[in-house]
């Protein structure tokens, strides 16, 4: 079937976004005795490593989300799910694959890791910091949910050496946060983000999203304008897809929608205010530092789980249905509660489906995710490859050039400002093809 370029631009059902390669669609369990293998191995020459913690509770779902979050768990139930994951810091911690290495970064995700409470909070990270010390850590990242928060339970995280707190604030207006069921509201934004500031985080983001269900123009204007005025150091700003098995990809008539009132803007408007955002973030002194983030300082705003990520460093992705990657291994856990609980009381880790990636899946990893920093230095690839990617993807570059997403200039390679906007569209252009997918997980 061909599909028209006017239907391509509607917010169809389905991921969008390329977060990694090759996309979860190829990983499978029969490889898991490829994951044991590098998780008990020791680690190549200079790979830092990270550490991800999934906390997936929340107070209650987004009707956008499409990640392994818990709505209904009590106290105990929590303290069952820090244990096992604690356990499973554990016995990670024990392999050969850490070989001595210091955490490089952290990353506490979601779910809503605020949703804890400051004492679990505090208990969690008094044990996890026993076993696997970070006070070296270049990066503490916590993600927040404004709602969540207490000045108390902002000095527990000061205290435990969070370096960079991540506000989800998706949108300012009243109407839209609850019509697409997101559980805080306007005014803890402000009071959130001023004891934030208060108590010195030395990094704070905030997260919006253009193309919530119920936005338009004008209230995007003020979205923009009073994320200005906080002038957080780091904003990120998603642009709305409907990936399978939300409550919206249930709830809209996506594809040729008659009804207005409840459509997501198509791309080109979702891509305009993006567009206008980062224009007047950067007028405002904000610097462009990838498809999705502007940053106050690109010298002294680094978001070091990024960088390392992007250019293939270890990660042990820890909780259900966590991602991670290690020795050139892609895992992911489990992705149920029971199965993931019980897996460590039984002493085991959780490992779910993996993928071993081969020299060339790597390359053509880092190729595609530091696209997204609309940058490329031809250097970096041939000394860490041997490979000079002008040649090697010589027919996408060339193809991505005449479309006007970027440009070949000697060593550097650069996407334009309306490339850059959209550039995970153009990323499968360097995929290999048979690892091209309909279907991304
Ligand atoms: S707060 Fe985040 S993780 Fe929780 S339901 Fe909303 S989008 Fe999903």
């Amino acid at each position: 079937m061909t599909v028209s370029a006017a239907e391509q631009e509607k917010t169809g059902l389905g991921n969008y976004f390329i977060a990694n390669y090759p996309q979860f669609s190829f990983w499978n369990n029969s490889y898991l005795p490829d994951a044991q293998r590098a998780i008990n191995s020791p680690p190549r020459p200079g790979v830092p490593l990270g550490l991800y913690l999934h906390i997936p509770f929340c107070r209650k779902r987004c009707k956008f989300c499409y990640f392994r979050v818990y709505t209904d768990k009590n106290a105990s139930d929590i303290s069952v799910y820090l244990d096992a994951i604690t356990k499973e810091v554990e016995l990670l911690s024990k392999t050969a694959c850490v070989g001595g290495r210091p955490l490089d970064y952290v990353y506490f995700g979601g779910g809503t890791p605020s949703y804890l409470s400051a004492t679990q909070l505090d208990g969690l990270m008094t044990r996890l910091r026993k076993i696997m010390p970070w006070d070296s850590a270049r990066e503490i990242t916590f993600e927040c949910e404004p709602g969540t928060l207490q000045k108390h339970k902002l000095e527990m995280l000061r205290k435990h050496g969070v370096t960079r707190l991540s506000l989800g604030v998706e949108n300012f207006k009243p109407e839209i946060l609850q019509y697409n069921g997101r559980a805080h509201l306007e005014e803890e934004i402000y009071r959130a983000f001023g004891w934030a500031r208060e108590l010195g985080f030395p990094q704070i983001n905030l997260d919006l999203i253009a193309g919530m269900v119920g936005e338009d123009w004008d209230n995007w204007k003020q979205c923009v304008e009073k994320t200005i005025k906080l002038g957080p150091d780091c904003v990120t700003i998603y642009q709305m897809e409907l990936p399978y098995n939300t409550v919206f990809s249930k709830e809209l008539k996506v594809l040729g929608n008659d009804e207005p009132a409840l459509a997501v803007a198509d791309w080109p408007t979702k891509r305009a205010w993006t567009r206008y955002a980062f224009d007047e973030l950067v007028k405002a002194g904000y610097e462009v530092s990838s498809a999705t983030t502007v940053v106050k300082s690109k010298a002294k705003t680094r978001f070091v789980y990024r960088e390392a990520l992007w250019r293939g460093a270890d990660m042990f992705g820890t909780g259900v249905a966590s991602f991670g990657h290690v020795n050139g291994v892609h895992i992911q856990n489990v992705d149920t509660w029971e199965a993931y609980v019980a897996r460590l009381d039984a002493g085991e880790l959780p490992l779910g489906r993996a993928f071993p990636t081969a020299e060339r899946d790597r390359l053509i990893r880092e190729i595609v995710l530091l696209l997204k920093t609309g940058h490329l230095d031809v250097g970096y690839f041939r000394d860490k490859y041997q490979v000079d990617i002008r040649d090697e993807f010589r027919a996408a570059f060339e193809k991505l050039e005449s479309d006007g997403w970027l440009n070949v200039t000697g060593e550097s390679i650069d996407c334009t400002p309306d490339g850059l906007i959209q550039i995970d569209r153009h990323l499968p252009t360097f995929f290999d093809p048979q690892y091209i997918s309909s279907r991304y997980t």
